[in-house]
């Protein structure tokens, strides 16, 4: 059998740390679509859902974490439910975004990571997400005030489609555990 070059090997091990850290079988996908014409976010993503494991196959990693399209996925488990191999691409996603972190890899939506961090912070304080603190916090980390991408948040918020308090789950102590663990 023949050695793998360099880049073959380094490919084979984007891949397989991708599929370890998010538990997903991206060798499985044959690109049939099915995802992709269902995401919801699709349009608006530089590289769509399958787009984005063939990728992963072929070992662009920096291509993959530094894409808009890891931010833009909003989890609703619609890719899952079509994939006729079971590929969960949110799953995938959100294990995108984390090594993104971790590797200082940031989009060319500067602030975006800031975004997603103000929405698990708000998620890790009450439960669930409350759309007024995590749009402050974004706004203080970011600065992103004067540029009209909160202008649609702050309508909603002045129509009353947000409530201005937070209310909590009631199993705090399973959130802060679920995210203690997570750490590990
Ligand atoms: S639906 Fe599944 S097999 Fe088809 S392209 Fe998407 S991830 Fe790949
Ligand atoms: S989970 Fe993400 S990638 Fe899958 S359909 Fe929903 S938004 Fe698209």
């Amino acid at each position: 059998m023949e050695a793998l070059t360099n880049m073959e090997k380094a490919n084979k091990t984007f891949l397989e740390e991708v599929s370890k850290r998010s538990g997903e079988k991206l060798s499985l996908c044959y690109q049939c679509l099915k995802c992709t014409a269902g995401c919801p976010t699709a349009p608006n993503m530089e590289f769509r859902p399958n787009s984005i494991i063939r990728m992963i196959q072929m070992g662009k990693k920096q291509e993959v974490l530094g894409s808009s399209a890891i931010w833009f996925c909003v989890y609703c488990q619609t890719c899952g439910t079509r994939c006729p191999n079971e590929i969960h691409i949110g799953v995938l996603m959100d294990a995108l975004r984390e090594m993104a972190m971790e590797e200082g890899v940031h989009a060319k939506e500067k602030n975006i990571h800031l975004f997603h961090e103000a929405f698990i912070q708000s998620v890790r304080r009450g439960g669930r997400a409350h759309e007024v603190t995590m749009l402050m916090e974004y706004i203080l980390r970011s600065r992103d005030l004067m540029k009209g991408s909160l202008i649609p948040g702050v309508k909603l918020f002045l129509k009353g489609k947000f409530p201005l308090l937070p209310s909590f789950v009631k199993g705090k102590g399973e959130i802060k555990r679920i995210f203690e663990k997570c750490k590990k």
